[in-house]
């Protein structure tokens, strides 16, 4: 992109020119890294409107998705990208829907700081319908929490080779014992031992200096995990709040050999909708490379812009 800021700023133009809605607030321009897709792209710039609208959701995606059509129409043949203009609706109202077509809140925005930081200038007080924090608190929390990404879901064993893929390919730690990961590597644990494993990753977590890391923590498991994945609605005192918490789906993964032998069983992902828990990435993903993109482009998004 040449002129990222002209594209945005005809952009916003045109959103506050459309019949049915009124611009309340623009945010100021928020440079970043591109976060997951291909090598090299260069820098975006991003800024989060606030709209007021009587238009239905559906009909908000559509206005913006030809804004979009019309910005890369302006552009030549050679010079065009297919992100030349990348409108997203971030929340509307508190609306909580599942739909591929129109998540909502947006799976990814609690884990952007390009998003997140942009969002808490135009609506501070906005609550986000799926954890109930305000945008300021979910913005203060992915600056300046403790960098710990913990991944929870139906499958130890391939969390565990997840995060060694995300470790190879990220300055992240690993904060994890080895019997575990050697347990988990050869086949699954059983519940035994997954009750064992997370009360030594507990003490593990409970006993660790938390100050001046830099670097992202990862960790294949979180202690108030179900055996299913899901989250239990205590907080073991002394742990912190991840800055992310990506959970795994449980029809992700499905072709998971440790799942068939040892099935995990239906996954809480209701429990999972809380305050208590803080900002919770949703991975639906099928394959094993998909949810690792969805994880590194995560990483890349949490560092400040
Ligand atoms: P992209 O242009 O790469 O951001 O992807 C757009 C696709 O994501 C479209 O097919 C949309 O229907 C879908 N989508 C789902 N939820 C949202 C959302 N909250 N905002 C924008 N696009 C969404």
């Amino acid at each position: 992109l040449r002129e990222p800021q002209l594209q945005l700023t005809r952009a916003l133009r045109a959103i506050a020119t459309l019949h049915d809605a009124r611009l309340q607030a623009t945010s100021g321009w928020f440079h970043s890294a591109a976060a997951g897709g291909p090598e090299h792209q260069p820098a975006y710039v991003n800024c989060v409107a606030r709209v007021r609208t009587d238009m239905a959701p559906e009909e908000v995606l559509g206005k913006l998705q030809a804004i979009e059509t019309d910005a890369k129409r302006t552009r030549s043949v050679t010079r065009w990208t297919p992100r030349t203009l990348d409108l997203d609706l971030l929340l509307y109202a508190d609306r909580v829907q599942d739909d591929p077509s129109l998540t909502l809140p947006h799976p990814r925005m609690v884990v952007r700081q390009f998003v997140l930081q942009p969002a808490a200038q135009v609506a501070p007080d906005w609550e986000h319908p799926d954890c109930r924090w305000s945008l300021s608190q979910l913005a203060a929390h992915l600056r300046y929490a403790v960098p710990i990404v913990a991944l929870v879901g139906p499958t130890y064993a391939q969390r565990v080779s997840l995060c060694r893929e995300i470790l190879e390919a990220t300055d992240a730690q690993l904060l994890a014992w080895p019997e575990a990961i050697a347990t988990a590597d050869s086949g699954g644990l059983v519940a035994e031992r997954r009750v064992q494993w997370r009360r030594i990753g507990q003490e593990q977590l409970a006993a660790f200096t938390w100050t001046h890391l830099s670097a992202p923590i990862i960790c294949p498991f979180w202690p108030s995990e179900f055996n299913d994945g899901g989250l239990t609605m205590d907080r073991p005192p002394n742990i912190p709040i991840p800055k992310v918490l990506i959970h795994i789906a449980p029809e992700a993964m499905s072709s998971d050999s440790c799942k068939t032998s040892h099935p995990c069983g239906p996954c809480s992902f209701q429990h999972i909708r809380s305050r208590h828990w803080g900002p919770i990435l949703r991975i639906r993903s099928d394959t094993k490379r998909q949810i690792l993109e969805e994880c590194l482009a995560a990483i890349q998004a949490m560092k400040p812009c």
